[in-house]
């Protein structure tokens, strides 16, 4: 039985004679290939390797000479290596990851803006396809592990499972300004049954363990990054300043009447007998303690203003925010100061506030009250599809 232990065994080794292929212990005969001392050899060192098939044991190949046998943690990435860069060199497609930055790397971006912040996919995943293949390529003052080529353009691998690009590498393979990616193998490292069909799927047709360490347009990305949140910007104020022309000034709302006292008799409205719910007025959200009230009164206040009234056709997340702000704020809202301030802000999707109302549209929209979106953002406007 081939089993899992926790210390380090070696589970690959090479045919003699054919140094280029690579076995795991769980492929070889165990009734041939048992006592076996001829046949296989380390993938580090070249020297002879017997087998060990008991049954109380983990298999594993051994050392026959040596009295200092090489790691086996080492030798076996050796042959994970090995085996990897023959697979990718055969082929002549290989799937590569998207190319996605983080919108943190535009630290001038607006945060407040949901939109800024969300990732960039510079490029999406797609198949490599690559005519020449060159293993172990000196360039510049690095060694890369492959280097894959087409007419145009040029792709270096580097295969790990221990040891990854640090930052030493990483200046060198920018000063040579080619694409690396970086394939992570460490995790068929420790299978309990290696099965090298799995393995060529996960290297060619997968893209789980697969990163970016270099892409060789990275700089021109972040400028897009950059520009796209410009626009966003733009948008945003836009919005803003939309809102500022609808909704009147402090003084007005410094005069607004909390509107539950109004929602008394909304029960009958919504076809509730009292002292019920209907349950999409009583949804439990995760920020909802941004409002001081119970959870029915600010909900069917809500639901009362932008489902039943008719004055409303669309409805975004933000709407719903000045209309809290402008007739909650004195009465409803928990802890002015923390949540929203008394005074006038643009609104703020990331306050507890601004994810409590996002969170209960989105419960709205499951109740097919609202148009169906994937994802809710703030700035997103929904048609009112289903009236009460
Ligand atoms: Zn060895």
């Amino acid at each position: 039985m081939y089993t899992m232990n926790d210390k380090a065994k070696h589970v690959f080794a090479l045919i003699k004679g054919h140094l280029d292929q690579v076995i795991h212990i769980s492929s070889v005969n165990r009734i041939s290939d048992r006592g076996e001392k001829g046949k296989f050899v380390c993938p580090k060192c070249c020297c002879p390797m017997g087998t060990r098939l008991g049954d109380r044991r983990q298999w594993h190949f051994y050392h026959v000479n040596s009295k200092m046998p090489c790691e086996a943690n080492i030798a076996n990435e050796t042959a994970l290596h090995l085996l990897a860069k023959q697979i990718i060199a055969e082929s002549s497609q290989i799937k590569i990851p998207a190319y996605v930055l983080d919108a943190k790397q535009d630290t001038n971006r607006n945060s407040k803006d949901q939109r800024q912040n969300e990732p960039y996919i510079c490029r999406e995943e797609m198949t490599f396809s690559y005519s020449l293949v060159k293993v172990e390529e000196r360039i510049g003052k690095v060694v890369a592990d492959m280097l894959l080529s087409t007419n145009e353009l040029q792709l270096c691998l580097e295969i790990a499972a221990t040891h990854f690009v640090d930052n030493d590498k990483l200046t060198k393979i920018k000063a040579n300004d080619i694409s690396t990616l970086e394939i992570d193998v460490s995790s068929f490292l420790r299978k309990e049954n290696f099965k090298e069909k799995e393995f060529k799927k996960f290297l060619l047709e997968e893209t789980e363990g697969k990163k970016w360490v270099y892409h060789r347009r990275e700089k021109i990305f972040l400028q897009e990054l950059i520009a796209r949140n410009v626009r966003y910007q733009k948008n945003f104020q836009e919005r803003i300043l939309n809102v500022k022309k609808i909704y009147s000034p402090l003084a007005e709302r410094k005069k607004a009447t909390p509107i539950y006292s109004q929602t008394t008799g909304l029960y009958r409205k919504i076809g509730c007998k009292d002292g019920e719910f209907p349950p999409y007025c009583n949804v439990p959200v995760q920020h909802e303690n941004a409002f001081v009230c119970e959870r029915n009164k600010w909900q069917q206040s809500i639901f009362y203003e932008f489902i039943i009234s008719n004055k409303w056709d669309k409805v975004s997340a933000i709407d719903v925010f000045v209309y809290v702000q402008k007739n909650f704020w004195n009465d409803l809202l928990r802890d002015k100061n923390n949540y929203i301030p008394q005074y006038y802000v643009d609104p703020q999707p990331d306050s507890c506030l601004g994810k409590a109302i996002t969170e209960y549209l989105t419960k709205l929209m499951e109740y097919g009250f609202l148009e169906k979106a994937e994802v809710l953002s703030f700035f997103d406007e929904m048609k009112i599809i289903k009236r009460c």
